[in-house]
């Protein structure tokens, strides 16, 4: 018997809310700055729809899903209410199996570095009393002068 997917049955619906406009890309940080159609909303929706139809992705497709910031500005512009976060997550995970094993080892490792306390407490301590010298950044200083 054939099962279901629950998560490409809500991705489903989702990428079917899409109505290609491209509305989000006004609205897109990475779009705005890149200019690549792969790197903006739609781009990606159409990325993530034919990693789960076809199983056509690869680790360049990976690359254009990781550089979203996941900060759904793009879902404030959109006319037809395009989840779009919730489908980046299930395209995220549908695609993980494509990253390069040197990446997976690095991401493992700095994610552990951050939440192990000893390892952080530690490299902290050792660079505090380094000579390593980082530069000290300045406040801006204004010239306007208010009055109260
Ligand atoms: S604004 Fe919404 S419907 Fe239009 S392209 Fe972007 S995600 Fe699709
Ligand atoms: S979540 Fe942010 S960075 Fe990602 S596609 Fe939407 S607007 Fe662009």
């Amino acid at each position: 018997m054939q099962t279901i997917d629950i998560k490409n049955l809500k991705a489903n619906d989702i990428i079917r809310k899409c109505v290609h406009c491209g509305f989000c890309l006004a609205t897109c940080p990475t779009y705005q700055l890149l200019g690549n159609e792969l790197d903006s909303p739609r781009g990606r929706i159409y990325l993530i729809k034919s990693a789960l139809e076809n199983n056509n992705t690869s680790a360049n497709s990976l690359q254009h899903l990781d550089r979203c910031l996941t900060c759904r500005s793009c879902e404030t512009t959109c006319p037809s209410g395009v989840e779009y976060g919730h489908l980046l997550d299930i395209g995220r995970a549908a695609i993980e199996h494509k990253r390069p094993l040197w990446q997976k080892a690095s991401r493992f490792a700095i994610r552990k570095f951050l939440t192990t306390p000893t390892l952080f407490n530690t490299v902290g301590f050792l660079f505090q009393h380094s000579r390593i010298q980082t530069p000290i950044i300045k406040p801006k200083t204004s010239t306007k002068k208010y009055y109260y």
